[in-house]
């Protein structure tokens, strides 16, 4: 990894703005093909990302990028489940991702970001990647429609010289920052997914045993107000965050965090139980507004990866998945474009289409997971068909066929939206 003073180029094939799991990704499979690629990142690496856990469909792409023996040697708990805790405390049986797909890759793993970040990126420039950090991309440069490269300067240096690096591509893996989708407008926020997190780090919290020591556990709050993550992590770290619409997190917009959770805290003694012994370590952090889709995603030598393609919600970690997926897809279309000479929109967002469809089926199940009234429980309990779709959504396999049929017995589901008097007390959630 190098920094911009020692880029010795001002010319690449592809130009990848962001090195987080969308833009190595993307990077790696790119240059693998035999392409010049340069990634420009604006923070020194590693760096802190929140989005510790990974779904077993990450599996596909990290083999596909020779990271899988690198994971099963690495410290990283193993994840072998999801478990919902309801709003009274109710623990619901886990799902075991194995019962459903008796595999290796239905084992997977809770990470430190920095660390499995790091391994995304060491993996691009192992391809042969050019990695640049510190490296801020301030412009986009078009001639007419077509992209033609990117302005750079040293990250935090407002004097620093720009540099302009062409490109036949330009990848936007800039993360929730959306660079091109913002400046171009293309952003469309959910306006029934208006939601803020507020979390932080502890030591020495409770564990369950054996291979439910890896397990993600989402608990709801008494009136599911909110509901919390709980993400176990080396060392005897745990990820603890909590997520609501952000009107209720943050009534009137004031932030004080530690009054905030305190308030969630108490409605959440589950969690209370979980961290009783537990020190924080570090601040609490939060962020919001975060759901989104770009409604477009590739232009003429342009395409959007990862989160600034889009982002749903934390609920059922798909973040990183999604990042590895598209950057997979997209660096496929890349290189057939340059390939045969054709790096206009409509060949480097061939994927797109299939790509949404995957995603709306994460996206349906939020939108259950947030409308009052929805449970789980019950729905298994009627229709006990739909355990193996609900299941594979959970695992990430959003692109089996099959799995949409989850929603034909959900039907219509919409959470309330932040002008209705939302987040009534809730039909409890029952024991599945
Ligand atoms: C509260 C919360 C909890 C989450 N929990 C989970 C979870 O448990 N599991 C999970 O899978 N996902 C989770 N996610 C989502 C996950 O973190 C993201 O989906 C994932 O990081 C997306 O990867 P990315 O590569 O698209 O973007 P990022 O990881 O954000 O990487 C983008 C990179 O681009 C760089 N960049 C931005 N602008 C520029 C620029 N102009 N020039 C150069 N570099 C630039 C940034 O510095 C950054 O390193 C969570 C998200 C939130 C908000």
């Amino acid at each position: 990894m190098i920094k911009l003073d020692s880029l010795d180029t001002s010319a690449a094939d592809v130009v990848v703005i962001g090195g987080g799991p969308a833009g190595a990704t993307t990077a790696a499979l790119i240059a693998e093909a035999g392409y010049s690629v340069v990634v420009f990142e604006r923070e020194s690496i590693p760096r802190f990302h929140v989005g510790e856990s990974l779904i077993p469909a990450t599996y596909w792409t990290l083999d596909r990028l020779g990271l899988v023996e690198k994971l099963k040697a690495s410290g990283f708990p193993k994840k072998f489940s999801v478990q919902f805790v309801t709003e009274s405390g109710k623990e619901t049986s886990p799902f075991y991702f194995d019962e459903f797909k008796p595999h290796e890759s239905s084992q997977t793993w809770q990470v430190w970001r920095d660390d499995f970040d790091r391994m995304l990126i060491e993996c691009a420039e192992q391809r042969g990647a050019e990695v640049v950090c510190e490296a801020q991309v301030t412009e986009v440069v078009f001639d007419a429609d077509q992209v033609t490269g990117v302005q750079v300067r040293p990250a935090g240096d407002q004097e620093g010289d720009s540099r302009f690096v062409s490109a036949q591509v330009v990848v936007d893996a800039s993360g929730l920052s959306a660079f091109l989708a913002s400046r171009m407008d293309l952003k469309e926020a959910d306006p029934l997914l208006r939601k803020a997190t507020v979390w932080g780090y502890f030591r020495g919290a409770a564990r369950d045993a054996g291979r439910d020591e890896g397990a993600t556990i989402i608990l709801q709050t008494e009136g599911k107000r909110s509901w919390f993550w709980y993400i176990p992590l080396p060392d005897d770290m745990v990820s603890v965050g909590c997520t609501g619409n952000l009107r209720y997190m943050f009534p009137g917009g004031g932030v004080d965090l530690e009054a905030l959770w305190s308030r969630e805290m108490a409605r959440c003694p589950a969690m209370q139980r979980r961290l009783a012994d537990a020190k924080r370590e570090g601040p609490l952090r939060t962020t919001r507004d975060f759901s989104y889709k770009a409604t477009t995603a590739a232009g003429d030598g342009w395409v959007l990866v990862g989160d600034a393609v889009g982002f749903i919600d934390p609920v059922y970690s798909s973040g990183v998945y999604l990042a590895l997926k598209s950057g997979e897809m997209a660096a496929d279309a890349v290189v057939n474009g340059l390939a045969t000479g054709d790096v206009s929109g409509e060949r480097l967002g061939a994927w797109k289409e299939s790509y949404d469809e995957g995603v709306m089926h994460f996206h349906k199940l939020v939108y259950a997971f947030y409308t009052p009234g929805f449970s789980f429980g019950a729905l298994l309990r009627d229709h006990p068909e739909c355990t193996e779709h609900l299941a594979n959504i959970l695992m990430g396999n959003v692109f089996e066929p099959g799995v949409g049929a989850l929603f034909e017995a959900i039907g219509d589901v919409t959470p309330p939206s932040e002008d209705e008097p939302s987040m009534v007390p809730m039909a409890e959630e029952e024991e599945n």
